[in-house]
């Protein structure tokens, strides 16, 4: 079996990172960046939305798992003492695989046949570059409300426990196939309106934001930030891919959610 391991860049977590390469090559299995069977992410969340990133191409192959160096993270939930038992556990094959949903992005381009797609472990954000965003949001094809505020954000239910739960999102289990929209500071008195509660949306139910006035747009993925012109209209749903996740022992959810923001 073929693994990579990534790592947020600090001195401990590289320590850990060269610890966990030499520890699996001693069982036998082989360091491949560009192939991995498995990667192992060790530092934060923020680390595994970037091995996600890097290995997006090959989800279908690839199981991920987290180590945490600073505090306890929703996708790096082991802690840096339990590396042994985690190696063992990585070389000691075959290991449970759990799936959460993803979201996918299509955004089309006036003039244009050119589309670009993305996909999100967290969430996509829209804001406008200057002024208010102004968008026609459609769901499965009708005109829903237009939006005019700060942004809006879809997020997946792995990522609704990050930018979304900040803005008063649901919180979702990752067993739910779903997206959620949730507004940023929308603007409501007797001229605009907009519905002013998170939406959940199942699969299959796209949401498409459709610019009013202004075609430029700040969109994020995840962490990455892109400055997006001439947009025609942005397309959200839940992807047909899936994040794949290695799973050694149970660590439920709730219990993850309840470690983080409750007491741990
Ligand atoms: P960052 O600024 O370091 O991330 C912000 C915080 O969100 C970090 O504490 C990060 O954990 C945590 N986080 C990431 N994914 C999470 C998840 N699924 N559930 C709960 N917490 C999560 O930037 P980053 O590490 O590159 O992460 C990018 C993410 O930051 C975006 O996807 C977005 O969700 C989030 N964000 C949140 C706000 C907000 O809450 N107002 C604003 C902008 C962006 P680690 O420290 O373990 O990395
Ligand atoms: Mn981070």
């Amino acid at each position: 079996m073929k693994f990579a391991v990534t790592s947020k860049g600090d001195p401990t977590s590289n320590t850990l990172m060269q610890k966990v390469r030499t520890y699996l090559a001693d069982f036998e299995m082989e360091y491949d960046e560009d192939k991995p069977d498995i990667v192992i992410s060790i530092g934060g969340d923020g680390t595994l939305l970037y091995a996600f990133h890097r290995y997006k191409s090959r989800l279908s192959k690839t199981a991920f798992v987290g180590v945490h160096t600073g505090h306890l993270g929703f996708y790096a939930d082991w802690v840096p003492s339990e590396i042994e038992k985690l190696v063992i556990a990585i070389a000691k094959t075959p290991y449970q695989i759990v799936e959460y949903p993803l979201l996918e992005v299509i955004i089309r381009y006036i003039n244009g046949s050119r589309e670009a797609r993305y996909l999100a472990l967290n969430e996509c954000t829209v804001k406008s570059i200057e002024g208010s965003l102004v968008m026609d949001l459609e769901i499965k094809g009708q005109l829903f409300e237009t939006f005019r505020g700060d942004g809006l954000c879809i997020s997946t239910p792995s990522g609704s426990t990050a930018y979304n739960k900040a803005l008063g999102g649901a919180i979702l289990h990752p067993a739910i196939e779903a997206i959620q929209v949730a507004e940023m500071a929308s603007i409501n008195n007797r001229v605009f309106r907009t519905i002013g509660s998170p939406l959940i949306l199942p699969n299959h139910h796209t949401c498409m934001l459709k610019p009013v006035n202004d075609v430029d747009f700040q969109i994020t993925i995840d962490h990455l930030t892109l400055l997006h012109k001439d947009v025609k209209s942005i397309q959200c749903r839940v992807a047909a891919e899936k994040i794949r996740f290695a799973r050694f022992r149970p660590f439920p959810f709730w219990r993850r959610v309840r470690d983080s923001f409750i007491s741990g």
